[in-house]
């Protein structure tokens, strides 16, 4: 697939599963505008590294405000916002009843909200010139529960939900929508929840096990890799009728 010419816009891709998907995008031809917090240098340097032009924009996507800025600011940059991955996401575990409301409501605004915020505004230019794929990174808790994540398991539902709306509402357009629903992939939002099941006794590699035996029958991580080739399989030509699937990739989770 060669997305020369094309403009990706991948939220939350400092680390971790974003900067899997800009790389792949970026080595695919496509210019990129990163997103996210911390330190963007090493993430910006990893995607010029892979080919293409690339920008930074930290807008923090709990905030509408700020998140029409940086569609805006993708849009002067590059002139076009032809591909949205919307990929940032923060978690939070605790029992539904000990739950903090102030995390229920950032998890619904960043995992959820940010995903219609940027939709909204990225369909018209997409519509205007006539070609655009929305790929939403949910999660195999887009499909299934699990406890401890009720804000988390709501949002990534609600996830697959909007996808579907958006999928339909473009139904006879150039412009898709999806959902992909990864199982454990090992980046720090995974690696902080191994830290805190080795608090007890310390061993890192029990945790790391434990954690995938639970719930991942290959017993293997997802990588960012595999996910930017899925991202850009569903950018491709050949994907212009997959439309509004919730596609996990997931070692065999969503199967049991
Ligand atoms: P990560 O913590 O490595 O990266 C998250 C990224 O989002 C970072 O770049 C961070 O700076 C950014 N971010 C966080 N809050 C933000 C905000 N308010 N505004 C802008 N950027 C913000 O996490 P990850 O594991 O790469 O997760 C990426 C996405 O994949 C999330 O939506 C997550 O729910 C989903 N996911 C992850 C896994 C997994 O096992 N890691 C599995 C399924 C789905």
């Amino acid at each position: 697939m060669n997305l020369a010419g094309k403009t990706a816009l991948v939220t939350g891709s400092t680390s971790g599963i974003g900067l899997g998907i800009a790389k792949r995008l970026a080595e695919a031809g496509a210019n990129l505008v990163l997103n996210g917090f911390g330190d963007a240098e090493p993430a910006l340097a990893a995607v010029r590294a892979a080919g293409g032009q690339v920008r930074h924009h930290p807008a923090d996507m709990a905030r509408p405000k700020q998140i029409a800025e940086l569609v805006a600011f993708v849009e002067s940059e590059f002139g076009a916002l032809d591909i949205l991955v919307n990929n940032a996401g923060i978690q939070h575990v605790a029992p539904v009843d000990e739950f903090p409301p102030e995390r229920w409501d950032s998890i619904l605004a960043i995992n959820l909200s940010s995903v219609f915020h940027t939709t909204r505004l990225a369909l018209p230019g997409m519509r205007r010139r006539g070609w655009g794929r929305i790929v939403n990174i949910a999660s195999v808790h887009g499909l299934v529960g699990s406890t401890g994540k009720a804000a988390y398991v709501a949002a990534k539902h609600g996830v697959v939900g909007l996808t579907k709306v958006v999928a339909l509402e473009t139904a006879q357009e150039p412009i898709t929508c999806n959902a992909i629903c990864p199982g454990w992939v090992l980046t720090p939002l995974v690696q902080q929840q191994i830290d805190e099941r080795a608090r007890a006794d310390g061993d890192l590699e029990r945790a790391r096990h434990d954690l995938l035996a639970e719930k991942q029958p290959s017993l293997e991580f997802v990588t960012p890799e595999q996910l930017g080739e899925l991202t850009l399989y569903l950018c491709s030509d050949a994907a212009a009728q997959v439309r509004g699937v919730a596609w996990n990739i997931d070692g065999g989770w969503a199967a049991r």
